[in-house]
């Protein structure tokens, strides 16, 4: 655990050398869980937001997009529960005076049951080699069952307090399982209070009597206040979604691992309305849809996982977890939701607009049921950067750093390099470029030996080098070195294209789904 802390650190700083997230307003020492993305991570994120959005409103001809604002009427944000609801169990350690959330204590506590039994599991499967039967071992070893059976009892008492919002019980569950502050290390806890999520401001001028807005807190909402102009201008018919990518805000109380919790996110959401009653075939469809789609970019299957949920919010009828294995543990990346008709229901009342779909083929009118998918674009930007972070070990000794980053997502596609700058190769290099730079985000460099410029190029993911030399005066050949294998072939200037083209190309991905 304590290596995988190492590279997780390793990551940040990475991170911030090669121009991907710097800390927000580092130079008055930073602002808490706020980051700059920088001149590398900008392409990237953005291409990670390419990829969900034409996946959503190329290859589904019933979704469309839309970008609404971020300020909102704030009865909004009455209807969809969230001021009343959208609230955090807080507790303060009296001694360090740091602030947690009692939820995630509690669920760090059920973690570290689970890592004990994997263990068990892992020392066992060694002694039995081959012959080792999990299932077997699971369910008869008897240390493994005492350990599952005071999970099991914490998570059923854990639940049961979550669902009835039951603070004292949270806070008594925190002193029985004798949880301590991971800095001060006491067990000197406060009450556990609830805290609301959502920033606050006022809009116009406190002289006219100003109106408190929110800053959105998910960007759903914008979806849902649309779902009639879209449905109407855009001649929608059921089944059919919206998609939007943009900022959301949570004032979080743990603002830990990096871009993992911010107070300031962007969102990719897409609310899909259905037929009442065909909720929970399109749920298990577009769990199916969305792990394709996370799975195409071919970071290892192995490293997601469903997570069901079973305290469901209120407006949920079914709710999943994607789960992606950070170096910090599995983690949620993107939330499934059925939402039942909760929403446009909930706008219906408080607008007193009517809000339905008059479905021609069952000849009524109905309030649409809802799939919510919701993927959070730092977090997804996370997960590619942790699993594409490696320190290689070369035949020769040297290490070298390398992100082996989805091509199609990579900031910098090729990298065009004269061997040398002198003799007309940097001219020879620089035609390359102007004629490669229509299609692909490619990058000139000159300066330093060819080996450390690759080295450069392997830190920031860039999966293709061309390296103009000599024998390209002569006969129109250059190199083309391969990021990951760092194979170097002997290429035509002419199949450029088409080489960069078949591996970087985001169609490439998309054609995955299919
Ligand atoms: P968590 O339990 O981690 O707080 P959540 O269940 O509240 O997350 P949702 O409300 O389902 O999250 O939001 C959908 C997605 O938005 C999440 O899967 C995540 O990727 C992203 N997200 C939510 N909160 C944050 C945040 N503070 N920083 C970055 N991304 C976030």
């Amino acid at each position: 655990m304590a290596q995988q802390e190492d590279v997780f650190k390793k990551i940040v700083s990475h991170a911030k050398e090669y121009g991907f997230v710097f800390p927000s307003s580092e130079i008055y020492d930073g602002l808490s869980a706020v980051y700059d993305y920088g001149q590398n991570g900008v392409e990237l994120k953005n291409n990670i937001k390419r990829y969900w959005w034409d996946a959503m409103t190329l290859l589904h001809e019933n979704i469309v997009g839309i970008d609404s604002a971020i300020f909102m009427h704030p009865t909004i944000w009455k209807a969809s529960g969230h001021v009343d609801a959208f609230n955090d169990p807080l507790i303060d350690n009296r001694d360090s005076k740091k602030r947690y959330r009692a939820d995630v204590l509690i669920e760090d506590q059920l973690a570290k049951i689970d890592d004990k039994i994997n263990k068990e599991v892992a020392k066992a499967a060694k002694r039995f080699g081959d012959a080792f039967d999990e299932a077997q071992f699971r369910a008869t070893n008897g240390r493994v069952l005492e350990y599952q059976a005071k999970r099991d009892a914490l998570h059923e008492r854990f639940s049961q307090a979550m669902n009835d919002n039951n603070l004292e019980e949270l806070r008594q569950i925190i002193l029985d399982e004798e949880i301590v502050c991971p800095i001060s290390g006491t067990k000197n806890w406060t009450e556990v209070r609830q805290f609301n999520l959502m920033f606050k401001t006022e809009m116009g001028s406190t002289a006219d009597g100003s109106m408190t807005v929110y800053l959105r807190p998910e960007t759903a909402q914008g979806i849902f206040v649309n779902y009639l102009n879209v449905q109407k201008t855009g001649r929608m018919r059921i089944p059919f979604g919206i998609a939007q990518i943009g900022k959301a805000f949570r004032n979080e109380i743990v603002a830990r691992q990096f871009i993992f919790r911010m107070r300031e996110f962007e969102q990719m959401e897409m609310q899909f309305f259905v037929r009442p009653g065909e909720e929970l075939k399109w749920f298990s469809q577009w769990k199916e849809w969305r792990l394709k789609w996370h799975k195409a970019l071919g970071l290892g299957d192995e490293k997601y996982r469903y997570h069901d949920h079973d305290k469901l919010a209120h407006y949920a009828n079914a709710a999943t977890d994607i789960e992606f294995r950070m170096p910090f543990g599995f983690k949620e990346v993107e939330g499934i939701h059925s939402r039942t008709n909760f929403d446009l229901s909930q706008h219906e009342k408080f607008s007193g607009k009517k809000i339905q779909y008059f479905d021609p083929e069952l000849n009524e009118s109905y309030v649409p049921y809802v799939i919510e998918t919701s993927i959070g674009v730092d977090r997804m930007f996370l997960s590619v950067l942790c699993s594409s972070y490696e320190e290689e070990q070369l035949p020769n000794g040297e290490t070298r750093t390398v992100l082996h980053l989805p091509a199609p997502l990579a900031p910098v596609k090729c990298a065009v390099l004269p061997l040398v700058r002198k003799d007309g190769l940097p001219e020879k290099a620089r035609e390359i470029v102007d004629d490669l730079k229509f299609d692909f985000a490619t990058h000139y460099e000159e300066k330093d030996a060819i080996g450390k410029r690759y080295r450069r190029q392997d830190a920031i993911g860039t999966p293709f080098c061309i390296t103009v030399d000599h024998q390209t005066l002569e006969d129109n050949t250059v190199t083309l070195r391969e990021r990951d294998s760092m194979q170097q072939t002997r290429v035509n200037i002419s199949d450029l294209h088409t080489l960069i083209h078949d591996r970087v190309s985001l169609s490439s991905l998309l054609r995955k789904l299919k």
